[in-house]
């Protein structure tokens, strides 16, 4: 028989998860729909389950110097109310479901779900997100490429769990999240697209872009934006072609239920051509 465990404090949870083979259920608004019963009973989960969302160290987000620090058990309203969450992550934030769903689920959770379609996971790539992952016997820090390694699947170790969420809190004048759903509550992604960029006067000093859900994890190219960094506004129209061009090489979609790959290509790209032409021009002006 399935048995669950509610930990008050975090020493305890990774006691457990080092003696014991079990599911961390955070806000649950993931697990209950991939354990669902469809005989209407109870779900079913496969093994013991630990329930995070008692731990109240989990529950604090603070900015730490120059890092904002997201335990893993503040839930998505938290993130958004929190006045130092940098705009594209509240915008991804605000994105996900409806607010009863995001009232208990957390970004954590949406982390280490790892879907393709996560919308946080877009925002916190363009935001160079790490996070801390700890076991009974200390902790140990990954960057987000690192931890997800594709669709459904993180680099978390057994006997780990994902205690915190660390963003750098760089200077960045522009920030613009997009998605492209059916609908504006309660839609998962066809595609998602985060930028964030500083600009002084009128060159680019910094950016970051992020495609979701057009490959099997989050697009992102630490070249593509060397290429753009230090540009003006007059010098990035002359290479423009040339960079649409190399994403375009790097967006290879699948088609599935909410969309085709075709769509999903060809959106990502207007969306960074718009990006590029309008979104970084209102600051530069
Ligand atoms: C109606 C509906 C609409 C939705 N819409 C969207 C949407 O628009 N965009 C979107 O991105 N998502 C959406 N989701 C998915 C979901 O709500 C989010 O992924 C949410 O952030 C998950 O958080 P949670 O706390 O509920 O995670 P849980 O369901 O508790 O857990 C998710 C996974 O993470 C693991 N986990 C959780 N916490 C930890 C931890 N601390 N350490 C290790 N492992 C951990 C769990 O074991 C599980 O595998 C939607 C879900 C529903 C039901």
């Amino acid at each position: 028989m399935v048995k669950s465990y509610r930990p008050d404090t975090l020493p305890e949870a990774l006691k457990l998860m080092e003696t014991r083979d079990m599911i961390p259920f955070a806000g649950g608004t993931d697990l209950m729909v991939k354990y669902q019963s469809w005989k209407g009973t109870l779900p079913g989960f496969p093994k013991d389950v630990l329930f995070l969302n008692y731990i109240s160290s989990l529950k604090k987000i603070e900015v730490k110097g120059e890092t904002l620090v997201i335990g893993a058990g503040v839930t998505l309203s938290d993130v958004a109310d929190y006045p130092e969450t940098p705009k594209v992550l509240r915008d991804a934030v605000l994105s996900i479901a409806a607010p009863g769903i995001r009232n208990i689920a957390t970004l954590s959770g949406n982390i280490c779900n790892a879907s393709p379609a996560g919308d946080s996971i877009c925002a916190l790539y363009a935001l160079d997100a790490s996070v801390v992952l700890s076991k009974s016997g200390g902790n140990r820090e990954c960057a987000l490429p690192e931890f997800i390694t594709g669709p459904g699947k993180t680099s978390l170790n057994s006997g780990e769990l994902l205690t915190a969420v660390k963003i750098p809190l760089k200077k960045a004048n522009v920030q613009e999240f997009r998605k492209v759903g059916t609908r504006k509550a309660n839609a998962l992604s066809k595609l998602s697209f985060s930028a964030v960029a500083e600009i002084k006067g009128d060159t680019v000093d910094g950016i970051a872009l992020a495609f979701g859900a057009v490959g099997p994890t989050v697009i992102r190219s630490t070249e593509l934006e060397k290429k753009l960094t230090g540009k003006t506004l007059e010098q990035i129209k002359l290479i423009q072609k040339d960079i649409m061009n190399d994403y375009s090489a790097m967006i290879v979609p699948i088609d599935d239920q909410r969309s085709t790959a075709a769509y999903r290509k060809q959106v990502a790209l207007n969306l960074l051509k718009n990006f590029l032409e309008s979104g970084l021009v209102q600051e530069m002006q």
